[in-house]
């Protein structure tokens, strides 16, 4: 039997949901059940009926998952399926950090551990973390761990002093400018559409600065036919699968190894002997709960 129909049958038997962020590979997004962003792939991992959640994507989404659903089995198909950007920071960083620059509250971004999660007063991603760090009740907020969408909200949100700390997705924060210059002479009506991971300059080029849900959201509200994409390249097939009368480009190299280690194989073994399993110590979890629930109940 072909893997997909094994992995349909699977899924049946354990009364598994198979979840796929828009970065996994083509592949993976075409067997999901659910394909979305970190903000709605947690939301799904949290309301769904299933027992088994098989999450497609990196490790902190299903730390999350587990975080918000800790009676559900969470799969994570690649154990190895890390984030850099995740691992620039811990627990004892983020403390010292807020210690540093004499602040009480952080918002955390999904991208990062639990025991980071458990030292802050909220959770965002990129489709809400202006809004978060707006709701935070003190003048003065720590952001961690992503530098360019930290800066891109302290210019959102000018009547709180954001202190930002230093960390960076590498494929996003390198993405070149003259890449993207290149990009809009070849398709020069484009409408250009930028995640706020990358650099202000690649900001200050681009029509909308968005998070992987915000583009979809984007594109389906635009009269544009043809859009330059500033994100990983995986969230050019997904347009490419949502709108299939519109023209999508990637805009610079932005390409993350670890969201493409999950192959189908991976999915079908997981669902076949319920491992590997994301879990975290209940202390840790419970801590990190009250942030985790803040970011899901904004925007
Ligand atoms: P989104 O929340 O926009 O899907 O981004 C996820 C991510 O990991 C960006 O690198």
């Amino acid at each position: 039997m072909d893997v997909r129909a094994e992995i349909d049958q699977l899924r049946r038997a354990r009364n598994a949901v198979v979840l796929a962020h828009s970065y996994q590979p083509g592949e993976i997004q075409d067997i999901a059940d659910f394909v979305g962003d970190s903000l709605e792939l947690s939301r799904k991992a949290g309301d769904c009926e299933e027992e088994v959640v098989v999450f497609c994507g990196v490790h902190f989404m299903a730390e999350t998952a587990h975080i918000l659903s800790p009676g559900k089995t969470v799969l994570l198909p690649e154990p190895g399926a890390g984030c850099p950007l995740a691992d620039t920071i811990d627990g004892s960083m983020l403390s010292s950090f807020k210690e540093h620059v004499d602040v009480e509250h952080a918002v955390i971004y999904i991208n990062s551990p639990a025991e980071a999660k458990a030292e802050s007063y909220a959770c965002c991603t990129s489709a809400n973390a202006v809004d978060v760090v707006r709701g935070v009740p003190a003048k003065r907020v720590v952001f961690a761990p992503d530098f360019n969408l930290g800066t891109f909200v302290a210019r959102a949100v000018p009547e709180k002093e954001i202190l930002v700390y230093r960390g960076a997705c590498r494929p996003h924060a390198a993405a070149e400018i003259e890449d993207l210059r290149a990009k809009k002479v070849e398709w020069p009506d484009a409408e250009v559409l930028v995640h706020p991971e990358t650099s202000p300059g690649m900001w200050e080029e681009a029509d909308h600065v968005l998070g992987t849900g915000g583009m979809i959201d984007r594109v389906s509200r635009s009269s544009s036919r043809r859009f330059l994409i500033g994100t990983e390249a995986g969230m050019v097939y997904r347009l490419q699968t949502l709108f299939p009368d519109r023209e999508f480009l990637a805009a610079g190299r932005i390409h993350c190894p670890n969201m493409k280690v999950i192959t189908l194989e991976k999915v079908h073994r997981s669902l076949e002997t319920l491992e590997p399993r994301v879990t975290l110590p209940d202390g840790i979890r419970a801590r990190a709960l009250a942030a985790v629930e803040r970011m899901t109940s904004v925007g």
